[in-house]
């Protein structure tokens, strides 16, 4: 499970680890709209509000959660039949859905992704142009209280370095010689 505070690049350390076939991601629903760029079912499945309703009263999620006004969860499906394959199942998810997890005993090394310093993630944040500015508020908000929750990770990768910090991230699974596509 990868989580940590926006910003601090939980997802490009996700996305560099998953060019080794060993790994692969439990793709997330969510209500949200996609960024541009993002693709359906592979970024995110991109699913309307009742369905996603339906689904979580089902108990089909894992971790279901509202993050900045928008649903989101793991389906269980997606897990297990990564894990069926053997292959490491990755699950980039938010602080809360760490939690939620955790009381639902679901195995797993939980990795909290940090930014070098809090200045370096607010720069990250702004940098990013991904949002809004009142978005970016919220997002340091929330960033703030989920440096708060760091212990109840097993181990904090700092992301100094994208391609660093997926190799020590690799290595604690097991994987010394973690490759990039082209090279797999
Ligand atoms: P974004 O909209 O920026 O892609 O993601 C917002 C937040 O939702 C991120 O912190 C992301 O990790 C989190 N998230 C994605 N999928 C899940 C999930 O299945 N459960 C929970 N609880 N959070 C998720």
């Amino acid at each position: 499970m990868i989580s940590g505070a926006s910003g601090a690049g939980k997802t490009s350390v996700a996305y560099r680890v998953l060019e080794d076939a060993r790994f692969e991601r439990a793709v997330t629903a969510t209500t949200r709209a996609p960024r541009p760029g993002e693709r359906d079912g592979v970024d995110y499945h991109f699913i309307a509000e009742a369905e996603f309703r339906a689904r979580w009263a089902a108990q089909g999620f894992l971790a279901p959660a509202q993050v900045y006004g928008d649903l989101y969860g793991t389906p269980r499906e997606n897990v297990e039949r990564i894990r069926a394959s053997g292959r490491h199942c990755l699950l980039v998810i938010d602080v809360q859905g760490v939690e939620d997890l955790k009381t639902q005993d679901v195995e797993g090394l939980y990795v909290f992704v940090d930014a070098p310093s809090f200045e370096e993630l607010e720069r990250r944040l702004r940098g990013r142009g991904k949002d809004a500015a009142d978005r970016i508020e919220a997002r340091l908000a929330a960033a703030r209280a989920e440096l708060e929750k760091k212990d109840l990770f097993e181990r904090v990768l700092v992301n100094d370095d994208v391609e660093r910090a997926a190799r020590e991230l690799a290595a604690w699974v097991g994987v010394d010689d973690l490759v990039s596509k082209g090279r797999a």
